[in-house]
């Protein structure tokens, strides 16, 4: 954690800025925290979440669970990940080519997963969630089962209409992804996005929250700073400005990731265990389970939640293996981990929010 300072004048003194070596967030001002319209058993899930963490106890299930509603995506950002695989026609986080997830499949693992313990669900993970025709169905089920139900979103499809049927279904956390304050800048950023439309759509999803009278749901906006330093400061008080007048909670800001880049020779020799492995799952739109946001390429496989049970891919073999070697000390043998930029990030002076990819594909850390 970093400290408490503001960008732009706006922060709540009680809640630190959350900082790590490629991501910062500015909390909310005190008007517009949600925390205190949430149930205590919010803070208990943080303090669970951040436990398991930083003790290695993957308990009996996981706490969260990342269901990806669609691997498609309207837009093509310059910076994400998604892009980069995709221009260089690599397929091996879609294999039969970017699809939705079956709205079955997700019931049963989300139902599954709440009857095991889990406390929330984020509903995207490789694209944009609200292509997904039932999105609003699936966020209305998630939260009849007592999950917080999140998601990231580039906010291109978010129609007032949208809004208001996604606030009244029950999603409790929303993670806008709009890159720069500055319309050209943006366009160039999210390619195939309108400025001005994108804003308005936010705005409308703001003012049909305040009509609701929903306190407790928490709104992130958060943006890629640009790769020239010199031009950083102005964009960030810019951002928050825009971002605080729609009454949006908090801003988060990531820095550019370097697609590509080989962390194994920065990773040798660290003590780094991933806290991920004891807190979440993610299910990738065809079923494929693996245990982070990072591993793009499929290779920490840990089961296929077509065929498996929560409960079975959270204590298969190929799982518990995995935090073996991490808790051994030997992350460095399991060659996606060697590779990935987490270790090296979170132990360079920062808390772990510099997920592969993690701040250019939505610019929300590692917290779900
Ligand atoms: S950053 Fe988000 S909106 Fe942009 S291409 Fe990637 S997944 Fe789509
Ligand atoms: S690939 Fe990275 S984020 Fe994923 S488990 Fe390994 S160290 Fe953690």
């Amino acid at each position: 954690m970093g400290a408490d300072v503001a960008v732009g004048g706006a922060s709540n003194s009680s809640v630190p800025i959350r900082r790590s070596p490629t991501y910062y967030e500015i909390p909310a001002p005190p008007e517009l925290d949600w925390r205190p319209y949430r149930s205590p058993f919010y803070a208990e899930y943080r303090r669970e979440w951040d436990r398991r963490g930083s003790e290695g106890d993957p308990g009996e299930a996981p706490l969260h669970l990342d269901l990806d509603l669609t691997s498609r995506c309207n837009l093509r950002c310059l910076m994400c990940p998604r892009t980069w695989f995709l221009e260089r026609g690599e397929t091996s986080w879609a294999p039969g080519g970017p699809g939705d997830m079956d709205p079955g499949l997700f019931r049963e693992t989300a139902s599954e997963g709440a009857r095991l313990g889990a406390r929330s669900v984020k509903m995207n993970f490789l694209g944009e969630p609200l292509l997904h025709p039932h999105v609003v169905e699936l966020v209305a089920y998630a939260a009849s089962l007592g999950l917080w139900v999140m998601m990231n979103t580039n906010a291109v499809l978010l129609s007032p209409a949208l809004s208001r049927d996604l606030l009244e279904a029950g999603l409790t956390d929303v993670f806008f992804s709009f890159d720069s304050p500055y319309r050209e800048e943006y366009e160039r950023i999210r390619r195939g996005a309108s400025y001005d439309r994108t804003l308005s759509n936010i705005r409308a999803f703001m003012e049909a929250k305040e009509a609701l009278g929903l306190r407790y749901v928490q709104t992130r906006a958060s943006m890629v700073l640009p790769e020239d330093p010199a031009g950083r400061g102005r964009a960030e008080v810019d951002y928050v400005r825009l971002f605080r007048d729609l009454g949006v909670a908090e801003v988060g800001f990531g820095l550019p990731t370097v697609m590509g880049r080989d962390y194994a020779p920065l990773n040798g020799g660290l003590d780094f265990v991933c806290p991920d492995l004891f807190r979440r799952v993610f299910v990738f739109h065809d079923g494929v389970a693996g245990p982070c946001c990072g591993d793009w390429e499929r290779r920490l496989v840990v089961g296929d939640a077509r065929k498996s049970s929560v409960s079975e891919i959270w204590k298969s073999p190929a799982y518990e293996r995995l935090r073996s070697r991490h808790l051994a000390g030997a992350f460095a043998e399991v060659p996606a981990c060697l590779c990935c930029s987490v270790p090296y990030l979170s132990t360079a002076g920062g808390d772990g929010g510099g997920s592969r990819g993690g701040a250019g594909r939505h610019a929300a850390g590692r917290r779900p």
